[in-house]
């Protein structure tokens, strides 16, 4: 092989992009700044203040992240939805309109409740077909999450981002679950992409962070807001953040590959009457995954045939941890009925598809063959039919 001028590849940019080099040492990791107060000598100088989104460990997130997702800019905050919320109060104002994709994160959509208090009416749409059916001359977002929670539902990226350019309306896609290892949304023509930092790219389950990477217009016009809502992450979370986001790509490839092979055994049980994971033929968006991502992720979920078993279920795993969260180095399962999803009713439920007997799995990236015994035994108790 020649040397080229190919760019860095991911598992390369995990690693390297953004990386502060300290030259009083020439040490490999870039040094944590934790101060809030700097020097500033003279109003032409820049000032650096936590708050203002420009301290040198969040421009290590920000440039990482962006190189990640080949986004022109990024803004990295304290949690996922600061970054959510602070994207959506700078694009709206009252008399606006947004589109949501209906199967949302709980935690954003208990905000989008909040959006119709300032006056911002919102519709929810779940194909493209019904997003360009929802548009109004003051519709102003379109929002998805792709794959969504908890069914793994996937949207045609190509075809919203194609709807937002048309309709001159900001697109915005939560790229949590794919992480951009898996999939970048902007190459596929949406404006901006939103992580969750405490799930894939983060990876221990220790910090919470979020980042938006755009166009340098959106990041720029976004931070003059973000200052005024006060979203800051502090430099020792940004240092471990960063820590964790070099081993992504290496994460990733594991989770995928153990959610695939997971997905595969539990399609075959007999107590399990569904699984939904993007890689599975099977899956209804399974073309559209196969198109725009390149690997499938780490969230799947199952239905159990028999939910009354459900707490004998979860009571004998001995690995696996019934835990929220996801997008941990450690396998997590929940019932999206009792936690994230238990403030709709059951005929809301039921109408979005959440059976009582659903389970939602954060693969972890643990030996396969310990979590296939874990799950054995566990779906054991179930009992077959
Ligand atoms: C967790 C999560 C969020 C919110 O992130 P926080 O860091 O908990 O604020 C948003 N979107 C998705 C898809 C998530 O999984």
């Amino acid at each position: 092989m020649t040397p080229s001028d190919h760019p860095l590849r991911p598992s390369t940019l995990c690693i390297h992009a953004g990386t502060y080099l300290d030259e009083r040492t020439d040490g490999a990791c870039s040094p944590v700044f934790p101060s809030t107060a700097f020097a500033f000598p003279n109003a032409a100088s820049e000032n650096f203040y936590p708050r203002y989104f420009n301290t040198p460990n969040q421009r290590v997130i920000e440039q990482k992240t962006a190189a990640l997702e080949q986004g022109e800019g990024a803004l990295v905050f304290g949690s996922g939805l600061a970054a959510i919320t602070t994207l959506l109060f700078t694009h709206l104002k009252p008399g606006d309109h947004a589109v949501f994709q209906t199967d949302l994160y709980g935690g954003t959509f208990l905000f989008v409740q909040e959006l119709t208090r300032f006056g911002v009416a919102v519709s929810f749409a779940g194909t493209a077909g019904e997003f360009a059916a929802s548009l109004r001359p003051e519709t102003k977002v379109l929002y998805v999450e792709s794959p969504s929670n908890p069914l793994l539902r996937v949207v045609d990226l190509a075809a919203i981002g194609q709807l937002g350019r048309e309709r001159g309306v900001l697109t915005v896609a939560d790229n949590t679950f794919a992480t951009p290892i898996n999939q970048n949304p902007l190459d596929l023509g949406i404006q901006a992409v939103i992580h969750s930092g405490t799930k894939y790219l983060n990876g221990h389950s220790d910090l919470n962070a979020g980042v938006i990477v755009s166009s340098a217009e959106v990041i720029q016009r976004t931070t003059e807001y973000a200052v005024n809502h006060g979203g800051l992450l502090d430099a020792h979370a940004c240092f471990l953040l960063e820590r964790g986001m070099k081993t992504l790509a290496l994460r990733m490839k594991q989770h995928n590959e153990n959610a695939a092979r997971l997905a595969e055994f539990l399609l075959n049980h007999p107590a399990v009457a569904a699984v939904n994971y993007p890689g599975l033929p099977c899956h209804p968006d399974h073309a559209i995954a196969a198109r725009q991502m390149r690997g499938f992720g780490g969230m799947l979920s199952f239905e159990l045939r028999d939910a009354a078993k459900l707490d004998d279920v979860l009571a004998a795993f001995r690995l696996v941890l019934p835990a929220l969260s996801l997008g941990g180095v450690e396998s997590l399962i929940c019932v999206p009925s009792r936690t994230s999803h238990r403030k709709m009713s059951r005929e809301e439920r039921q109408r979005a598809g959440i059976s009582d007997g659903l389970v939602r799995v954060s693969v972890g990236v643990e030996d396969f063959e310990d979590l296939l015994e874990d799950f054995l035994r566990a779906l054991e108790v179930a009992g077959c039919c």
